[in-house]
């Protein structure tokens, strides 16, 4: 410890398998001892407690984790990013500081009304590659909680209401003592509600929500790729108690194409020519996102050539432009020829010798440089 961080793992007691739960359950424990406003004017506690945030903060952030499983703390940066700047200054300790401290220090009581937020939402949603490339708006039905209009959300049937619960008058939570601590558990009569129902809402059965389909308008921005999240603020599931609802993610997938395909902002199109075209020159018509554009093919043209059709791509997801097409040529050997067909190439090579084949012959030199 005289240099370098302590291994999160042994600050928070853990091993290096823990479960998400366990390491939770540890950090609470700990957290619980160490906390300053247990420890008025103790360093140490203070610096410990610190340590026990930190590691939590890492720990419990499965994308942290990882990192820090295979990089240490040197993969974090910075030693960590949550040393200074005393509590609650972000982080982990937000989320469950209400869950744990709130009725510990806060006073009790304040569990009623606080509400919990609702959950968070997913929706796939699958698109075709030009509504990937150019944006799209459409309306998707997410099936999510809603508050029971029977019952205004109480849970209560009409002309009843929630009754305080006696047990825990109202906190959720009732106390128990271990070691020297006063710890809370949820309360066993209302399940930690804090109010229990006598004659639930026939609608919802006494849970004040039921379950709906939300009609929702998306706006798919140009640009957008698979594994691409759109976040929509406060549409997901209904809070507990009056708590906020959650958010809801478009998560979006995009089909293949029968001809297109995409790197980055650019598409990429596979056209078959004749070898004739490809010797003679020609001029062909090639897909694109906009139609059809007629382009030129160089005489003497090699299978593999890339033509770039510039601005002809798709549009940068966050800035200005397009990207562009490569239109990649691939030369066609004829097959099923024709007695007719035969002979006419047979002259032709005839006619032909080495000098057309400038490739071919710069190879069979090598090969025979190789065996002289
Ligand atoms: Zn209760
Ligand atoms: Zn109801």
């Amino acid at each position: 410890m005289a240099n370098g961080k302590q291994d999160y793992y042994e600050v928070l007691g853990v091993n290096r398998n823990a479960s998400e739960t366990e390491i939770k359950k540890a950090y609470r424990k700990l957290a619980l001892q160490h906390h300053p406003d247990k420890n008025p004017g103790n360093k140490e506690a203070e610096e410990r407690f610190k340590e026990l945030s930190e590691a939590y903060a890492v720990l419990s952030d499965g994308q942290k984790r990882a990192t820090y499983d295979q990089f240490g703390h040197a993969g974090l940066g910075n030693g960590g990013g949550f040393s200074s700047g005393g509590f609650g200054g972000g982080s982990p300790f937000e989320d469950i500081f209400g869950d744990i401290f709130g009725d510990i220090f806060g006073g009790g009581g304040s569990r009623r009304g606080r509400g919990r937020r609702g959950d968070d939402l997913r929706y796939n949603l699958s698109i075709s590659f030009e509504e990937a490339a150019f944006g799209m708006e459409t309306k998707v039905q997410i099936p999510r909680h809603q508050r029971c209009e029977e019952c205004s959300g109480s849970g209560a049937a009409k002309g009843t209401s929630p009754k305080t619960c006696a047990t825990c008058q109202g906190a959720g939570q009732v106390r128990y003592q271990q070691g020297f601590f006063s710890l809370t558990r949820p309360c066993p009569e209302c399940a930690g509600e804090g109010q229990v129902i006598e004659s639930p809402c026939p609608e919802c059965r006494g849970t004040g929500k039921t379950k709906a389909k939300k009609t929702l308008a998306l706006k798919i921005p140009a640009g957008v790729e698979t594994g691409n999240r759109l976040k929509l603020s406060s549409e997901g599931d209904l809070g507990v108690q009056g708590g906020p609802p959650g958010d809801l993610y478009v998560v979006i997938t995009v089909k293949d194409h029968p001809i297109f395909k995409r790197e980055g902002q650019d598409v990429i199109c596979e056209t078959p020519i004749s070898f004739v075209q490809a010797a003679l020159g020609c001029e062909i018509e090639v897909p694109t996102l906009d139609g059809k554009l007629k382009i030129k093919v160089p005489a003497g043209t090699q299978s593999g050539k890339v033509l770039n059709l510039s601005g002809k791509g798709i549009p940068h997801l966050q800035g200005y432009g397009r990207g562009d097409q490569l239109v990649v040529l691939r030369v066609e050997t004829p097959t099923h020829l024709t007695a007719r067909q035969k002979e006419l190439l047979d002259e032709f090579a005839r006619e032909s010798g080495e000098d057309v084949h400038p490739m071919g012959k710069s190879f069979f030199d090598k090969v025979k440089n190789l065996f002289d």
